[in-house]
């Protein structure tokens, strides 16, 4: 039984020696190996090889082998680490990324499903540009990136780990990522009153869950859940930071903001901006402790 050795620490590889390893393992085997043969036999790991030579076939090549010409990649494998980079991410990859982080290429994944937006929904990766997306559910995230960073997101801050959907989708939508933006500071600013408000948005927006927003209110009153609106008003108004102990997701992605009601709903306070504070969540939890007392 072969003795369990740890791969050796091989950042540092040179060209000439994996390539010479190579040529060590198709001599043990007495063939050309796949990507995965090699990974299982050789010295040196999947990653390295992607970073020296770019793919596994580039690889063969230079060490003097005819390329493994069909998909050898083992699309089970290969797919297990698309989840794997979606995982570390945080959102399905673009096939870019997957090219960019993945230990495989994209390229026999695309093949084998018919194309990367199908590897993912295969995979149970929802696709970052689907087109079905609601005009509300781009607001809502990009309302969320806004808070989470603390300022106006750029093109590139849509690609990270805090937006749901890329910048692309939001240009292409909206015509360009600034169209998208203006669109996002429209709607911020319309000037409606909390009740109109509340009525307009139930009416078209149709996403349930900012429907069920404004669900159960008596008339008159503002709802006791504030709408995504005021929530980005008050939260801006308050620099995006707790207005008790000032942490703010932008230097703590940990922090999570909530807006609270000064005078409390339940108490007869309302839903307007005055009554309306910015507060991490374990501020807020103190402060309904604080209530029971
Ligand atoms: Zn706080």
């Amino acid at each position: 039984m072969a003795e369990f050795i740890l791969k050796p620490d091989n950042r540092n590889a040179s060209e000439a020696a994996v390539i010479q390893d190579i040529q060590d393992v198709a001599g043990r085997l007495g063939r050309t190996p796949t990507l995965r043969e090699y990974s299982s036999n050789g010295r040196y790991s999947a990653s390295v090889i992607r970073r020296i030579f770019g793919t596994w076939n580039a690889a063969l090549g230079k060490a003097g082998f005819a390329p493994n010409v069909e998909a050898r990649v083992d699309i089970d494998r290969a797919s297990e680490d698309v989840l794997r980079i979606a995982k570390e991410l945080g959102h399905p990859p673009t096939h870019r990324e997957y090219d960019e982080h993945g230990v495989y290429s994209s390229k026999p994944l695309r093949n084998h499903f018919g194309s990367w937006n199908k590897t993912l929904m295969a995979l149970g990766l929802s696709v970052r540009f689907e087109s079905n997306i609601s005009t509300e559910r781009l607001i809502e995230n990009l309302e969320e990136v806004w808070v989470r960073l603390g300022r106006q997101p750029s093109w590139a801050d849509m690609s990270g780990p805090a937006s749901k959907f890329a910048a692309r989708t939001y240009a292409h939508r909206f015509g360009t990522w600034r169209g998208a933006l203006e669109a996002f500071v429209d709607f911020m600013n319309a000037d409606e009153s909390p009740v109109n408000e509340t009525r307009a948005q139930s009416d078209e927006v149709a996403d349930p869950k900012l429907i069920e927003l404004h669900q159960g209110v008596a008339p008159g009153r503002t709802a006791r859940n504030v709408n995504l609106r005021t929530r980005f008003l008050v939260m801006r108004r308050d620099h995006f930071s707790c207005v008790i102990c000032g942490r703010s997701p932008a230097k703590d992605p940990t922090v999570e903001l909530q807006i609270d009601h000064i005078i409390a709903w339940s108490k007869g306070g309302d839903g307007t901006m005055d009554n309306l504070q910015t507060l991490c969540t374990d501020c807020n939890l103190g402060k309904s402790d604080l209530d029971f007392l």
